[in-house]
């Protein structure tokens, strides 16, 4: 989608702000290049959107991570929508350190737990 509210069409690559495909594209090189992430076996929840107006504090990006007992969660990674590409790529090691932690808590869940969690969070969701 072209951002017509960029009066600035020529910045320094780094200088950009992220947008959600850059931080996906990014992330996802990040996490491929990583074999303990690639055995987690994250998949990138692309149209999971949370942003409409464009004008949210943090640019999020999903992931989700299923269990053979169907049990699924989302993890996610964000970015302050004031940083720069530069910036992010220099906070991804520790945002992959964060989704990582998230993604072998899941792992190492056992089956019963994870079903305690479904039933959370069908309580909670509408
Ligand atoms: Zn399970």
């Amino acid at each position: 989608m072209p951002d017509i509210t960029n009066n600035n069409p020529n910045p320094e690559p780094a200088e950009q702000a992220p947008d959600q495909a850059w931080l996906y594209k990014r992330t996802n090189e990040a996490i491929a290049s990583d074999p303990e992430l690639v055995k987690l076996r994250l998949k990138p929840l692309t149209r999971f959107n949370t942003d409409v107006t464009g004008r949210a504090e943090f640019i999020k990006i999903y992931y989700g991570i299923g269990c053979e007992c169907s049990t699924a969660a989302v993890l996610s990674v964000e970015a302050s929508a004031d940083k720069t590409r530069g910036e992010f790529q220099e906070a991804l090691p520790a945002l992959l350190g964060k989704l990582k932690l998230q993604a072998v808590g899941f792992r190492r869940m056992d089956c019963d737990s994870h079903l305690q969690m479904r039933i959370q969070m069908l309580g909670t969701a509408r």
